[in-house]
């Protein structure tokens, strides 16, 4: 490690290494490094992915989560070019500036082995949801696909490697806004180096992190938004007309019991489901691959309720940690999976109703029973929901769909900035979900690429 760097960058996720792209290219003078905390992108080995374990073990670094290539290492790779999702960054910049960014990033993730294939919005889809007060948003979408989406990831870091200085199992542990200095904790031992500038680009695995520095360098905050839910599975015949057109259906309904708003999205057809953990507490996720080889017979997706809470309450992530915190209690440091059936009946599903379900579960949770930790109002507001997209694809609230918790999304804390650049500290940036700016690939990315144009211009 060097003394001093132009730039460094903080997360080696999408949003960083699309930034230390654009940097290197704009001007390969620039010295530049990306720190990591988690292991390159081919080390990052899942144990549960690599079926030498069935639960979660909680490895020192999440697999799922950190290392390069980010959260989206081993995600679907749906890849949405729109602005109606995926993030907040036209509350920053206009709707065109953003797709353009979106559309630049395509172009890059293309060169190194992206596919071009687009799935098209559908107006006979969204007519349809509009009859049952369903709300589809329209996007194009495409669908890079697990394994593809890891070559294409893979080829993206080789070529930077020559470029820029990546040092992974690498953690960022402060960052001193006055003198620019960068504590790093690698291998046991610590070092500390200066940057003209800084990015922090720290995903969603760094957010507290991130929102703890905040608070300790006094830079406001916002956030008071959190999402709690399921991953629901299902036989993929059930969602596979909507998979065909659009390949990705991400449906808004408001709950006639609370007036809540409820999202179905990241839905993967033919996929599996999966586990992660965020800062010690598991969730659920999911994922499929392009590869026909790897596809399931069943498709999921995310159902969560959306909760923005009023004074005086101010801390939505420990919320939604709490939450998902019972639910590893009561699986005995694992997720629960339940049959809907079950829930609306009120009983638990054991072991044995689970195997004399229909649908074949993708992931080895403990079955049990939700309604001892998602609280009633999301509950319901789930379950209404089951109904109300049964109406446009029959099955979905069959007895047998099977719900995996607890499911949540929790947004980082938003820091006041300008342009990006954090309130009080010139020359330091902040990109990506991390910041609490964006919740996908294509606008991690578009976020990066935007930062690193900025700062070229200056430096
Ligand atoms: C299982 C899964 C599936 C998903 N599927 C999709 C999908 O299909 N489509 C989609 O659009 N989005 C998907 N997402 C969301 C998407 O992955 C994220 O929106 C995107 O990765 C955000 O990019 P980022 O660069 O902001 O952060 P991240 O990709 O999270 O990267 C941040 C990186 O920073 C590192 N880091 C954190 N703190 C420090 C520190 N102090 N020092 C050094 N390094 C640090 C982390 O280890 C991490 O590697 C999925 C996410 C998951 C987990």
């Amino acid at each position: 490690m060097k003394n001093n760097y132009d730039i460094a960058i903080i997360g080696g996720g999408i949003g960083g290494l699309m930034a230390a792209h654009r940097l290197a290219e704009l001007d390969p003078s620039l010295s530049i490094a990306l720190f990591e905390k988690g292991n390159p992108l081919d080390r990052r080995i899942c144990p549960i992915i690599a079926k030498k374990t069935k639960t979660c073990i909680k490895c020192k670094s999440c697999a799922i989560m950190e290392g390069l290539a980010g959260a989206g290492a081993f995600s679907d790779g749906k890849y949405v070019i729109s602005t109606e999702y995926g993030g907040w960054l036209t509350e920053f910049l206009p709707d065109e500036t953003v797709i353009d960014y979106i559309e630049q990033a395509d172009k890059i993730l293309i060169n190194f082995g992206a596919t071009t294939e687009r799935f098209m919005p559908s107006n006979e889809l969204k007519k349809l949801c509009l009859k049952y007060d369903l709300h589809m948003s329209q996007a194009q979408v495409k669908h890079l696909g697990t394994d593809s989406n890891f070559d294409t990831m893979l080829n993206l870091i080789h070529a930077l490697e020559d470029k820029v200085e990546i040092h992974t199992n690498s953690n960022v542990t402060n960052v001193d806004k006055e003198t620019h200095t960068l504590t790093v904790q690698s291998k046991g031992s610590e070092q500390t180096c200066t940057a003209d500038k800084i990015i922090f680009a720290v995903g969603r695995a760094g957010s507290l992190f991130f929102s703890d520095w905040c608070e300790k360098n006094n830079i406001p905050l916002h956030n008071n938004q959190v999402d709690i839910g399921v991953r629901v599975e299902l036989p993929s015949l059930v969602w596979e007309d909507f998979a065909k057109k659009i390949y990705e259906p991400k449906i808004r309904y408001r709950s006639k019991e609370y007036g809540d708003i409820i999202r179905m999205f990241c839905f993967n057809d033919r996929g599996q489901v999966v586990t992660e953990n965020t800062n010690g507490v598991l969730t659920v996720n999911g994922h499929s691959y392009r590869d026909e080889s790897r596809k399931t017979k069943n498709s999921n997706f995310a159902l969560l309720s959306t909760t923005n809470f009023t004074q005086p309450f101010k801390e939505p992530i420990e919320y939604a940690r709490h939450v998902a915190s019972l639910a590893n209690l009561i699986s005995g440091g694992s997720v629960l999976v339940q049959r809907l059936g079950d829930l609306e009946v009120g009983r638990r599903t054991d072991e044995k109703r689970l195997r004399q379900g229909t649908v074949r579960p993708t992931l080895f949770a403990v079955p049990g029973d939700l309604s001892l930790c998602i609280p009633k109002r999301q509950l319901d507001n789930i379950i209404e929901t089951l109904h109300a997209l049964d109406q446009i694809a029959p099955g979905t609230a069959n007895y047998d769909t099977l719900l995996y918790g607890i499911e949540c999304k929790y947004y980082s804390a938003r820091p006041r900035c300008n342009e990006f650049e954090i309130e009080g500290c010139p020359g330091i940036y902040a990109v990506g979900d991390g910041a609490g700016f964006t919740r996908s690939l294509s606008q991690a990315s578009a976020n990066g690429l935007y930062v690193a144009d900025l700062i070229a211009k200056n430096v």
